[in-house]
């Protein structure tokens, strides 16, 4: 397993103890970035073995708080345990005010450097950070506020082609990021609703589980993880059998869940 997500938190707006807020380590062949940043991601990190310190790029989907609240404790706290690596934090604009205003009004001083990088295009795919091991790219979503969907993508070793990873949290139903998601390996994309709830996701400009797979279908994925699940479904069976209808090779993410991102996907 060298390309693989590590789930921190796979629920919605409202954390419950079984589901955190958004969050996920996405670590390709060593290389390891933070997909999303909510509330208690910090403290997510130390229950699932995931190195607070080996962490150097992060990416915000958007600036809502269950994807963003945790943010300014993992900064304050990579500074206390004596942090002296930069820090790349890619998100919406708004990122940095937001960040040092809390840093100013709180009199917190971070010892190392933050480099924000405040992603605003409105179309398109663009590129935003590139090492040896991986590119990730940014692609605009649809929701309430500027909202960022990423796709990493591994650099090839020796012949194997390289795999793709795609994320996409909040949005509503939109057929604009198939050309980003077109047959990549894994996508982890939102269902926070059942059908039922349909009207209220497209009010609130999220997917329910059926929307997810249609978008999963249509773009010929590999695979398909559920994530950002609404507090109201303690069990999340309804979820996954909605979207198994339309694309049966869905699982649903678990908090501390671990999913390869596979060359060939089993389909049974
Ligand atoms: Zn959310
Ligand atoms: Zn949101």
């Amino acid at each position: 397993m060298n390309f693989y997500t590590t789930i921190l938190g796979s629920g919605a707006a409202l954390p419950t103890v079984t589901r955190h807020c958004s969050g996920q380590v996405v670590n390709v062949n060593g290389f390891r970035m933070l997909l999303d940043c909510g509330e208690n991601t910090q403290t997510q990190l130390r229950v699932y073995h995931q190195k607070m310190q080996g962490v150097s790029t992060i990416c915000l989907t958007h600036l809502h708080g269950d994807h963003f609240f945790g943010l300014p404790g993992l900064v304050s706290s990579m500074h206390l345990c004596g942090r002296t690596q930069p820090v790349d934090i890619y998100a919406p604009a708004g990122v940095k005010q937001a960040m040092e205003t809390l840093m100013l009004v709180s009199g917190s001083h971070i010892g190392f450097e933050v480099n924000y990088h405040e992603l605003s295009f409105t179309e398109g795919m663009e590129l935003v950070y590139e090492n040896n091991l991986a590119r990730v790219y940014a692609f605009p979503l649809v929701h309430s506020v500027p909202t960022y969907g990423y796709l990493v993508e591994e650099k090839p070793r020796g012949k194997n082609a390289p795999r793709r990873y795609a994320y996409c949290t909040d949005t509503a139903y939109t057929e604009s990021i198939l050309p980003y998601i077109e047959g990549v390996n894994l996508l982890c994309m939102e269902s926070t609703f059942t059908n039922a709830f349909a009207s209220v996701a497209a009010e609130k400009l999220h997917c329910t589980a059926a929307m997810a797979a249609t978008l999963a279908r249509k773009a010929n994925v590999g695979q398909l993880l559920l994530t950002h699940i609404s507090a109201r479904f303690k069990e999340p069976d309804e979820l996954l059998k909605e979207a198994q209808e339309v694309f049966p090779y869905t699982e649903i993410a678990a908090d501390g869940g671990q999913y390869e991102v596979h060359y060939h996907p089993e389909r049974m």
